[in-house]
């Protein structure tokens, strides 16, 4: 019998769907559309580097489009130019370094020692898949992504707008 993953996080919006990954688990998503995996894979760069950075979690309410994107932050202020620069290029730096991305499932236990699981939904699988971006990122992921980060392209920052405690970064991979 094939392992049904059933996976939340930073992974509900998009597309809606199954696949089958590595040829041994049927996974399900709840997306609108299938995601764009440069895109995609320079999110969780994005979303590791805001943690690594101001402590905060990562986006919970993103917008990611093959042309355009959108991720918001919690955050005490806003980041200041000098800061948004830095996340720029920490972002570009890290896929400049071309990084492979590795995919591996293991048990929530295993998970839990090096991802943080606890946004996990109650009814996701006993089995995880892990997307691990060189040693820079891992996260708990169904989406599609690239093999390296050389693969993503430049990362901009387009805008961005402070509200209510909310930073609204929109960026692009060009
Ligand atoms: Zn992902």
């Amino acid at each position: 019998m094939i392992p049904k993953l059933v996976l939340a996080q930073e992974f509900l919006y998009g597309y809606s769907g199954s696949f089958i990954d590595s040829g041994n688990y049927s996974v399900t998503y709840v997306h609108n559309k299938a995601e764009y995996s440069p895109v995609h894979s320079c999110e969780h760069i994005l979303n590791r580097t805001m943690v690594n950075m101001f402590g905060c979690p990562r986006s919970r309410n993103a917008h990611i489009e093959r042309k355009k994107s959108k991720c918001d932050y919690i955050l005490d202020t806003c980041p200041t130019d000098e800061q948004v620069a830095a996340i720029e290029a920490k972002v570009n730096e890290v896929i400049s370094a071309a990084m492979p991305v590795m995919i591996e499932f293991m048990t929530r236990d295993e998970a839990a020692k090096i991802v943080d699981l606890s946004k996990l939904p109650d009814d996701a699988s006993e089995t995880l898949r892990i997307v691990s971006i060189g040693d820079y990122d891992d996260c708990a992921c169904i989406g599609a992504h690239v093999q390296n980060t050389s693969e993503i392209g430049e990362f901009r920052i387009i805008s961005h707008d402070f509200n209510e405690g909310i930073w609204r970064v929109r960026w692009k991979v060009i």
